[in-house]
């Protein structure tokens, strides 16, 4: 749907400009560029006027069973094509560095929804937020962290920043740095999507970071494929060891979630709780599901 409504801007960019465009474009370039020129502009104008939405997914704690943080995930509602999921923009963002923006505005929005939780009732509630590994590159990133838990008053323990393996492998020596800079304001860190990047274990040991996310794929396969089970307990017995904690990624299944429990993974987060909600219907599914 998004390709349709940027082939349509495309194309009356196309007839507005025919004769601008062919005159420096090579012609086989010039589709691909000028929607890609369309795409970027609506993705601009839907920061500036704020169409971005966050939604949450809670992580549940595999022992007490309740709640102990959930996952921002961001969403774009779009005037006429609804909520687009961020697999259609985020690429594009990254590439056009609307990104380390569009990041900003998900860490100030739920700073700002965590608090308000906070202060309703759900006084343990942490929030975890995605870095982009054009953000983490940001060398000021530290202080505007800081600046955005300081306006949304939020006490810095109660983030945590998900950074891909990928990510963090690339430049080592500086993210050592900067992760320790993070974690010296006392915000949590953890490796994303854990298993699927290639992640030197001996790095592993020296970064200072507080958790493991263990990729979905690996769960999805507990039950069908013995070596999924084997990476699952390989990488819960490697966080035990490294003293981190360990989350589990898209449980869907009792049976998924029971195996995880019996294997001691601390948390659980998936569609078996509950999909990524908009606040509204998280607070009502806290409700329902936490007393
Ligand atoms: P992720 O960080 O690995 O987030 C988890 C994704 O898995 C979410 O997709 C979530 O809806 C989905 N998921 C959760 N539980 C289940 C399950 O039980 N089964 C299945 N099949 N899926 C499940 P979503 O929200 O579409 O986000 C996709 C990706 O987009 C995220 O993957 C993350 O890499 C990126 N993303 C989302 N929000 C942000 C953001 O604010 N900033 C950045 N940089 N990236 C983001
Ligand atoms: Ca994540
Ligand atoms: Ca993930
Ligand atoms: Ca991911």
């Amino acid at each position: 749907i998004l390709m349709k409504n940027a082939e349509a801007a495309m194309y009356r960019a196309k007839q507005q400009g025919r004769n601008h465009y062919q005159y420096y474009l090579a012609p086989e370039k010039t589709e691909a560029q000028i929607e890609r020129f369309a795409m970027e502009a609506m993705l601009r104008k839907a920061l500036e006027k704020d169409e971005l939405l966050v939604y949450y997914q809670p992580r549940v704690n595999t022992k007490s069973e309740s709640v102990v943080c959930v996952e921002a995930l961001v969403r774009w509602q779009h005037p006429t094509l609804g909520i687009v999921a961020p697999k259609d923009f985020i690429p594009l963002a990254e590439e056009t560095g609307l990104i380390v923006q569009l990041g900003e505005q998900v860490l100030r929005k739920a700073c700002k929804q965590i608090k308000k939780w906070q202060d309703e009732g759900m006084d343990e509630l942490s929030v975890s937020v995605n870095l982009s590994p054009l953000q983490f590159r940001q060398q000021h990133l530290p202080g505007v962290i800081a600046r955005i838990l300081r306006q949304a008053g939020l006490k810095p323990r109660f983030l945590e920043l998900e950074i891909t393996e990928s990510a963090a492998m690339q430049n080592v020596n500086r993210n050592i740095l900067m992760l320790r800079e993070l974690k010296e304001m006392g915000v949590k860190i953890s490796i994303d999507d854990f298993g699927t990047g290639y992640s030197s274990l001996s790095y592993l040991k020296k970064f200072p970071i507080d958790a493991l996310k263990v990729d979905r794929s690996f769960i999805s396969g507990i039950h069908e494929d013995p070596d999924d089970a084997a990476i699952v307990n390989a990488i819960i017995a490697l966080a035990k060891t490294l003293k981190l904690n360990v989350t589990a990624e898209g449980v869907e299944t009792e049976s998924q979630y029971l195996y995880l429990q019996q294997h001691r993974c601390d948390e659980a987060q998936g569609y078996l709780f509950g999909k990524p909600m908009p606040p509204e219907t998280f607070e009502e599914w806290y409700k329902l599901n936490m007393r």
